[in-house]
């Protein structure tokens, strides 16, 4: 049986007063509720990993980081080694989201190092994947995906693959559920592929624009494992309302 997770992606948003109070409400909120059997793992910007680390341990709610370096320490001014994000207690990292390739030129060989590294020191990779719009327009959003897939998961991948398309990243326009399902089992079959047999297990999950309005039809999708979740991991309520809309 696959375990359903939601990933919030804090993004660039948290102080530490608003993170706390954030990580307050949510753990009172999963503390009310039922267990949901799902993986909950948030993931705020660097600077609030250490301060939310204690306030999260023993609960149900995992720790995440949004990015990570390749090397294990060294001459790389501003970055963050994997060991040090594990020393912390984080379990998860976020790869290859598609801000950071736009905004740091992060490639596809640079996503599958990051990914080979943070797999070493124990963290589960959360890699990034998805069309841009230009590719959307013109046919090409599978052919872009298939060369992510290839390019950006490492032989023996064990962790999750988050389908994102880049047009549907904070606009308010999620996918539709009949392409998400469509390009879901592109995805699966490409998994299928490279890695075999242990491709048939990977974790896919869905992020773009997902609320409270639609995740439950998107959670519903057969072989979506759960979302990555930007804006709304931000909303507390709204961010419960997206883990208990798991099937
Ligand atoms: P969004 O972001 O939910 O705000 O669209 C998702 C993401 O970029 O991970």
């Amino acid at each position: 049986m696959t375990t359903p997770i939601i990933v919030g992606n804090w993004k660039m948003n948290g102080l530490s007063a608003d993170s706390a109070d954030r990580v307050k409400a949510l753990l009172a909120g999963l503390a009310s509720q039922r267990a949901t059997g799902t993986e909950v793992v948030i993931c705020p910007p660097f600077t609030q990993l250490a301060l939310l680390a204690p306030q999260l341990k023993g609960s149900p709610v995992a720790l995440g980081a949004q990015n990570c370096h390749m090397d294990e320490k060294g001459a790389h001014t501003g970055d963050i080694a994997p060991g040090m994000l594990t020393d912390l207690g984080v379990t998860h990292v976020i790869l290859g989201h598609s801000e950071r390739r736009r905004d740091h030129g992060e490639v596809d060989e640079t996503v599958r190092e990051k990914a080979v590294s943070a797999a070493k020191a124990g963290l589960t990779p959360v890699v990034c994947i998805g069309e841009t719009e230009d590719q959307r327009q013109s046919g090409e959003a599978q052919d872009a995906i298939g060369w992510q897939i290839k390019g950006s998961l490492p032989d023996g991948f064990a962790g999750v693959v988050a389908y994102e398309p880049i047009w549907a990243i904070g606009t308010g326009l999620a996918a539709t559920p009949d392409d998400i399902r469509t390009t879901v089992a592109f995805i699966r079959a490409e998994l299928v592929r490279q890695f075999g047999e242990s491709g048939k297990t990977l974790r896919i999950l869905y992020g773009g624009s997902v609320d409270a309005g639609n995740a439950a039809s998107i959670l519903a999708i057969p072989d979506v494992a759960g979302a990555l979740v930007g804006g709304a991991s931000l909303k507390p309520d709204v961010f419960l309302s997206i883990v208990h809309a798991v099937p």
